[in-house]
């Protein structure tokens, strides 16, 4: 079966909205003028309750909400709606919301033979990102996504992917690499001849270091139903055949809300994906609007291990797009994090965060406590670019609206540990020149 999608171009004729306020509306049409905006017919008819409307956690997920942009801008793109100077207004408010957080785009993409290779970020030791071409769009657009540049056209590079010969030659000349990371986008957008096409010559060719694949995707919570059909016997042939291998198979699913696990298409598509032998883990940020709540979270975890998949990170909201609407302090984060914690098995306990993904690295908030009278924070490197910082716990002043590290300020005064490395230094004030010049493009 395949559901229709839907855009700005269609979205009128979604049969539900048509009892929906008009200034909802209208906010889907000013808002995705700016921010990528699709969704699919099983997501409207299956997982939004459109009696909780505009509250409903689907529907703030995958439908552009008034809040995510500024009043002064949600006027002007209001104002300009169907004009001629729409595309030019639009470019200047999408370069203002940090389109490339991390220095993703200039830091993470590693050389062959002294050539960057566009497909491809390494930023920590044992894992590889790799991003497929022919998967860089998704079944529903998020609306929180930190990867909506790639969606709206204002990456050229769009971290295309040409070779999948270049990944297997980098990998063969990086033994220390475990892990081949697809994402995207969503890389299950993709056939699964086209799939297969890049997964067995990693299979074939099996680079030295490697052990394992991994598949970030929202195929679970957009499209279960791929797994079922006739097409979907290709995806599970595929994964039987990376097991038979000797590689691991995780698949990483993205989910952000209960809401999206209640459908008997999920179940059996878990369960036909987990007979293969692959594994299924779990991650999602925290998000104001969507899942800022211990019971969403208590809930998703309890789900998620009944039916067998892996609770993996709960991530801080990045600092891109619409932040503002939709970001958590850490503080905040932590408690949703702690309550929901304590009231789960320890099973559901393999959960790690929440983790905020820096230049440095993945850094996890530990928590509030109390030092010789001093309130602070403690955090945590679950990643670091540098491997020696993996592990190593430090602190922070006490911020109860901090939403980000480079909010944050270290005990002792100055800089962090990991901001004093001089080689770290040098690299980040050319980042920064690099990002200062390519935002003036
Ligand atoms: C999160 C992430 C990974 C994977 O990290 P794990 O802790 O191994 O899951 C790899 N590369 C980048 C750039 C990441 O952000
Ligand atoms: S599925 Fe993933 S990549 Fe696609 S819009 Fe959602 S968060 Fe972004």
């Amino acid at each position: 079966m395949r559901y229709k999608a839907y855009t700005l171009r269609n979205f009128r004729d979604i049969e539900q909205l048509k009892n929906v306020d008009k200034e909802i509306i209208e906010a889907v049409e000013v808002v995705g003028s700016v921010m990528p905006f699709r969704v699919n017919s099983y997501v409207i008819d299956e997982l939004i309750d459109w009696e909780n409307i505009p509250n409903d956690p689907i529907f703030q997920l995958t439908f552009p909400q008034r809040g995510m942009l500024p009043p002064d801008q949600y006027e002007r793109v209001r104002e300009m709606l169907g004009t001629n100077e729409l595309q030019e207004l639009v470019t200047t408010i999408r370069r203002g919301l940090n389109p490339h957080p991390a220095g993703q785009m200039q830091y993470n993409v590693p050389l062959l033979h002294g050539e960057p290779m566009a497909g491809i970020q390494h930023k920590y030791r044992e894992t590889v990102l790799f991003f497929p071409r022919q998967g860089q769009t998704c079944f529903s657009f998020c609306t929180f996504c930190f990867r909506w540049p790639q969606f709206v056209g204002v990456d050229e590079l769009r971290f295309a992917s040409r070779e999948i010969d270049q990944l297997v030659a980098y990998l063969q000349e990086h033994p220390e690499v475990q892990d081949v990371l697809f994402t995207g986008g969503d890389p299950m957008v993709m056939s699964p001849g086209v799939l297969s096409r890049y997964i067995r010559p990693l299979i074939e060719e099996r680079p030295e270091g490697l052990r394992s694949i991994r598949i970030g995707t929202k195929v679970l919570s957009y499209n279960p139903y791929k797994f079922l059909d006739d097409e979907g016997e290709g995806y599970i042939s595929l994964f039987e055949e990376v097991s038979e291998a000797g590689l691991h198979l995780a698949i990483m699913a993205h989910f952000n809300h209960p809401n999206e696990m209640r459908t008997k298409t999920l179940v059996d598509a878990v369960n036909a994906i987990r007979k293969t032998g692959a594994q299924i883990r779990t991650q999602s940020p925290v998000l104001n609007h969507i899942n800022n709540d211990p019971s969403a979270w208590t809930e998703m975890w309890r789900r998620q291990v009944d039916l067998g998949m892996i609770p993996y990170y709960m991530f801080v909201v990045r600092d891109t797009g619409a932040k503002e609407y939709f970001k958590v302090p850490l503080v905040r984060a932590w408690e949703v994090f702690r309550q929901a914690y304590r009231n789960v098995s320890g099973l559901c306990r393999t959960v790690r965060g929440p983790s905020m993904s820096t230049t440095w690295g993945k850094i996890e908030v530990m928590g509030k406590t109390t030092i010789g009278g001093q309130a602070l924070l403690a955090l945590r490197f679950i990643q670091g670019r540098d491997a020696r910082w993996v592990g190593r716990p430090f602190f922070a002043k006490y911020d109860a609206n901090a939403s980000w590290v480079d909010e944050l300020k270290p005990v002792e005064g100055g800089r962090f540990f990991f901001q004093k490395d001089e080689d770290y230094l040098r690299s980040y004030d050319r980042i920064r020149q690099m990002e200062e010049s390519s935002a003036q493009t």
